[in-house]
């Protein structure tokens, strides 16, 4: 099998995902896209990562396009991707367990005030606040996908009462409660202590933490973000943060990245950027991921977790 790698990754990043991906699977032939657009006719499969817009086109025999990101929306804003050809994104328990990590950090931070008490500490300052429960913090999370579940799943191990919003109703994980339609967000967000995002980036959810929603919010709630930057209106988040509607923002992913220099949230108190890293792709567990995938389309298998174009995820 002929397959093309190609993404937005520097020299050594394409060399390491190019020796995970051989070792997995010795049998391919992994062609860069100079490689490729030399034979475009033998390319079989593509294995991407946010490539350059038109990167897949003109390839007459592609069977299968496999991302190495859980995101797709950068994919799918190529209007060259190829339309009949399959396209898979990543899913590996790898990264939905360090999502979980994440999340649940964030969320114990603004439970037990460790954000507060790291700005205490920068003004020199020693003060106790009132120690909170876990069962008295009611977490939302939004997305009840293969990492919006990992994270639920995670929270109620840690006693957090946890609902779970997704666009439509499935089934719950014990100790969740799973929550669909605009309505029941609604109901839902005025106990939310700590609302983490989860969605994926469409049509339907970009902007969608904006001022309205954020006024829905219990005063002071925290507000975590690990899907993409643009699901979130910035000027309205700090609007709420500066209003002390937002109590602390965790933030991992952006409009821009990386963030820019003069970027308010950088110097925010009440914000903690992160440099998109809540879960990133494992290439010693994704590579086995995609090959399984390779090799049912190779061999006529079903493929794993593919995109379903129209609904944008
Ligand atoms: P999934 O596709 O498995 O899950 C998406 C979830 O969002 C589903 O529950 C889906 O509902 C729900 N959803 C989609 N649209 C809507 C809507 N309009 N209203 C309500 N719910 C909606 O995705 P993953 O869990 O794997 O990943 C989620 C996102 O996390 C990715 O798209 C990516 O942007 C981000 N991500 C961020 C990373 C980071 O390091 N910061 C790393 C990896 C991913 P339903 O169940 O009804 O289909």
């Amino acid at each position: 099998m002929n397959v093309l790698l190609c993404g937005d990754f520097d020299a050594a990043e394409q060399a390491a995902w190019q020796q995970a991906l051989a070792a997995a699977m010795p049998e391919a032939r992994w062609w860069t896209l100079a490689e490729a657009r030399a034979r475009p006719a033998e390319v079989q499969a593509a294995v991407v990562a946010n490539p350059p817009p038109g990167s897949l086109q003109g390839l007459p025999a592609l069977r299968l396009i496999q991302s190495l990101w859980a995101g797709v929306d950068r994919l799918l804003a190529d209007a060259t991707l190829p339309a009949g050809v399959p396209l898979a994104r990543m899913v590996d328990p790898a990264m939905n367990a360090a999502m979980a990590e994440t999340a649940l950090w964030a969320t114990l931070a603004l439970q037990r005030d460790f954000f507060a008490y790291a700005r205490q500490q920068r003004q020199g300052r020693w003060q106790q606040h009132a120690q909170r429960r876990a069962d008295e913090w009611p977490v939302l999370v939004l997305g009840q996908g293969e990492m919006g579940r990992a994270v639920a799943r995670a929270l109620v191990g840690m006693g957090f009462p946890v609902s779970g919003w997704s666009r439509t109703a499935g089934p719950a994980d014990p100790g969740v409660t799973r929550i669909a339609g605009e309505a029941a967000l609604w109901q839902a967000l005025p106990r939310a202590r700590v609302l983490i995002n989860l969605l994926p980036l469409t049509a339907q959810t970009t902007g969608l933490l904006d001022a309205r929603l954020l006024a829905a919010l219990p005063r002071g709630a925290g507000v975590v973000n690990l899907a993409r930057g643009r699901h979130v209106v910035d000027a309205d988040l700090l609007a709420a943060l500066d209003s002390g509607q937002v109590g602390h923002a965790v933030l991992d992913v952006f409009h821009a990245e990386p963030l820019p220099p003069a970027h308010p949230f950088w110097t925010h108190e009440r914000v903690t950027v992160l440099p998109h890293v809540a879960a990133q792709t494992d290439e010693r567990s994704a590579a086995a991921v995609a090959v399984a995938n390779l090799r049912a389309a190779r061999d006529g298998g079903s493929l794993r977790h593919l995109v379903q174009r129209e609904r944008g995820y």
